[in-house]
């Protein structure tokens, strides 16, 4: 049988599946239905939320931290780290504040996840 790690929760239940003329014949080790629909997600298209960075002009710190506010298809990253490495926004920057927005018309903006203040020198 094939694994996977469920990751919709911090239990992490491993669970185990079988493939059958290409549909899921067999699932064991999931605690909850969501362990079977992360599965079949990951089947289909896997997700994943990407922290990074983007770089800051004029802030206290040269970058700030940045996350998907959601899952995005794994195919799109190699794109979003790309474009992410050409961004530059200007400080200051707020925790929570939308960097980009709607990436790839997703329906998944780029936020920061710390505050970075105007260089004060
Ligand atoms: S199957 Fe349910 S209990 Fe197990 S990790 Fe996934 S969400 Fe959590």
């Amino acid at each position: 049988m094939d694994r996977i790690v469920c990751v919709q929760c911090p239990v992490g239940c491993k669970i185990k599946f079988e493939i059958v003329d290409g549909k899921i014949a067999k699932v064991e080790g999931n605690k909850c239905p969501r362990g079977l629909a992360y599965l079949e997600d990951e089947l289909r298209e896997p997700k994943r939320i990407v922290p990074t960075s983007v770089k800051i002009i004029g802030g206290n710190y040269p970058l700030v931290s940045v996350k998907t506010s959601a899952p995005i298809p794994k195919k799109y990253i190699p794109e979003l780290m790309k474009k992410l490495r050409q961004i530059e926004i200007n400080a200051p920057v707020k925790a929570g504040d939308i960097i980009v927005k709607n990436i790839f018309d997703t329906g998944v903006d780029i936020i920061a996840t710390r505050t970075v203040s105007k260089n004060s020198q």
